[in-house]
């Protein structure tokens, strides 16, 4: 049986490094659906029947050029306790642009993975500690605009970045990779 959720490639595959799009709006069909695949694969990867049952790595967030579409779209999609409630933060981006962010870094302390990442990078990856991000949202069917910070805007930049090529690694110190930068921030 032909697996429901989306194939993810890997970091060896040139498509990754590819030029992505601008993608037309209002979304036609596809794009709609493809966008709606992917968060289908974000939500559904978190639970660990869907792991083992359909080979899903859990994931916070998912960019067109990793499901081999080179179009500028992401998925991401966390959940935050706060007084003790789940709060659901999902976004389905569609042309993102960073329209500002701080002058602090910030960085997980833990190191950054990625669905399309099998070997271990270990070491810091730096990124703002806060973003504004402007966009089409496709769930929530409207122009947004997410001012982003702590986890949430890690994992904004870690997307964003997959639309411009980049992978998390490439932003590790090859000579230092746990370099301390005095202007960040543990997550
Ligand atoms: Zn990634």
């Amino acid at each position: 049986m032909k697996n429901k959720y989306l194939d993810v490639i890997l970091d060896n595959d040139p498509i990754l490094r590819a030029k992505n799009m601008e993608v037309e709006l209002p979304l036609n069909k596809e794009d709609e659906e493809l966008i709606m695949n992917m968060r289908k694969y974000v939500t559904d990867s978190i639970i660990e029947e869907n792991q083992e049952k359909y080979g899903l790595k859990p994931a916070v967030g998912i960019a067109a050029p990793q499901v081999g579409v080179n179009k500028r779209m992401f998925v991401v999609r966390l959940e935050e306790v706060v007084d003790n409630d789940i709060i659901v933060k999902e976004y389905a981006l569609v042309n993102p642009k960073i329209i500002s962010h701080s002058e602090q870094m910030s960085f997980l302390k833990s190191g950054e993975g990625c669905l399309s990442v099998e070997d271990i990078h270990e070491g810091h990856v730096y990124r703002n500690a806060r973003v504004t991000i402007q966009a089409y949202d496709a769930i929530s069917k409207q122009d947004v605009t997410i001012r982003a910070r702590g986890f949430l805007a890690i994992a904004m930049q870690h997307e964003y970045d997959h639309l411009e090529g980049i992978l998390f690694y490439d932003r590790i110190d090859k000579d230092d990779p746990f370099k301390v930068l005095e202007n960040a921030k543990e997550i």
